[in-house]
């Protein structure tokens, strides 16, 4: 039986925030696509996420059947993520508060995202008496073993905060196998209370299309070859192995440097935001400014058209749970150079339909990025993959699984009462 009514957490970010800068980014998709699918498979959702503005109303409609809740905790602005924690406790009480409005059962299902989230789900379960479904999105254990060099390691409030959700949940999701295996191997996750499941890419938005035209409206010549990067502007994202690279490349084939552009898209996020322009002044050390263009985020059509404007989208991540920009990147028809790390094998068909780089250094990158966009039949040949790699993946078949595991939730709830009142 589908659930009728789901609550989804989101404390962090909301689902209608632009996603590639700050604190928005694949996760906001995810929640906002899978739950339009929900909706369409006759699931409501309401998405509860963290008023950041006075201007918000209490509640908003993202999609038919689909709403979203801006929940009142702490003040609007100037909250930093890692202060979050401290309003756990106000989000709760809203998003309680909220349900007691409501007959008892109003709503059949929690999924939560992020373990900000997660706590919160965990108390809402209680209360409500439904399953608790938990998405981590990135794990902190994870993260702090692939750091960016001088990047901040996630502390440990976050750490012991994800432990208790992993305990907690009645089913977890993992975007990739080796997701799984990380919540099980450094988590200690119940194997059977993890469910992988592949996010999707939206084939209508992301799709191939005339890349000349693409071209022009970015103001880019035709015969240019275009590398570009887009996402959040972070050390874990390593934007920087791609200007280092470039700059490599450039040393190489000097002849180069009339027709190259280097395509940055995206806006500063977390610790990047201390040094908003430190990407910038890296491209002045590196003596490369010519070639780099920084673009602020964009959405839709205007999105699709950097994809398709690119020789190669190049993902060089220190770590990425899934890597939703590889995905939509191929879906368009444009191959990725992108760091075998994480969830990016699973988002890249190795050869096929673009490369994976082991490791970050500078003369790696600048060979797999320039064999792919110097080598005319390389190009062309994973180019032929990209399509077919990206059309396995679709947010209503993610959506279908999400639905397995809400039934699973169900079942594992149900025995932990059973359970629980057998030992009573
Ligand atoms: N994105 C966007 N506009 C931008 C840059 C990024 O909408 O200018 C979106 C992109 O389409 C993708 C998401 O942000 O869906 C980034 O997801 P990904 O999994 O690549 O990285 P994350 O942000 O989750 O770390």
């Amino acid at each position: 039986m589908r659930p009728r009514r789901a609550a989804v957490f989101s404390l962090h970010t909301s689902p209608l925030e632009q996603p590639g800068t700050g604190d928005a980014g694949g996760m906001n998709v995810y929640i906002a696509q899978t739950a339009r699918q929900l909706a369409e498979f006759g699931t409501e959702v309401e998405i509860f996420t963290r008023a950041t503005s006075s201007d918000v109303p209490p509640i908003a409609e993202l999609a038919p059947g689909v709403l979203v809740r801006n929940v009142v905790a702490g003040p609007f602005e100037g909250l930093d993520k890692n202060e979050l924690p401290s309003q756990l406790c106000a989000f709760a009480a809203g998003a309680l508060r909220v349900e007691a409005r409501h007959e008892p059962g109003h709503y059949d299902i929690v999924h939560s995202h992020y373990w900000l989230s997660g706590q919160v789900g965990w108390l809402a379960r209680e209360r409500w008496g439904v399953p608790l479904v938990h998405t981590a999105h990135t794990l902190a254990k994870v993260k702090n073993a692939n750091l960016a060099a001088g990047d901040t390691p996630e502390p440990r409030v976050r750490v012991l905060g994800e432990e208790q959700v992993v305990d907690e949940a009645d089913m977890l999701v993992a975007n990739t196998d080796f997701e799984a295996a990380d919540l099980v191997e450094r988590y200690g996750a119940d194997p059977a209370s993890v469910a992988t499941i592949p996010p999707g890419v939206d084939l209508e938005v992301f799709a191939p299309g005339d890349r000349v035209a693409a071209r022009a409206g970015l103001d880019l010549p035709a015969d240019a070859v275009v590398l570009a990067f887009v996402g959040r502007i972070q050390p874990l994202k390593a934007p920087d192995v791609l200007l280092r690279a470039t700059a490599e490349l450039l040393a190489r084939r000097p002849d180069l440097r009339e027709r190259l552009v280097v395509l940055v898209v995206g806006g500063p996020s977390g610790s990047g935001l201390e040094r908003p322009r430190a990407l910038q002044e890296l491209a002045a050390e590196l003596a490369i400014t010519d070639v780099v263009r920084f673009l602020p985020p964009r959405s839709g059509t205007a999105l699709a058209d950097v994809y398709r404007a690119a020789d190669v989208i190049a993902v060089p991540s220190h770590n990425e749970s899934f890597g939703l920009v590889a995905l939509e990147a191929q879906a368009c028809g444009t191959p990725v150079v992108a760091a075998a790390v994480g969830g990016l094998p699973v988002a890249v068909d190795d050869g096929v339909s673009g490369l994976l780089v082991d490791g970050h250094r500078t003369g790696q990158w600048a060979d797999a990025l320039g064999s792919v966009v110097l080598d005319p039949q390389l190009r062309a040949r994973l180019a032929a993959g990209t399509v077919e790699h990206a059309a396995r993946f679709s947010w209503r078949r993610t959506t279908e699984l999400l639905l397995d595991a809400y039934a699973r939730a169900r079942m594992a709830f149900h025995a932990r009462l059973r359970f629980e009142e057998v030992t009573a």
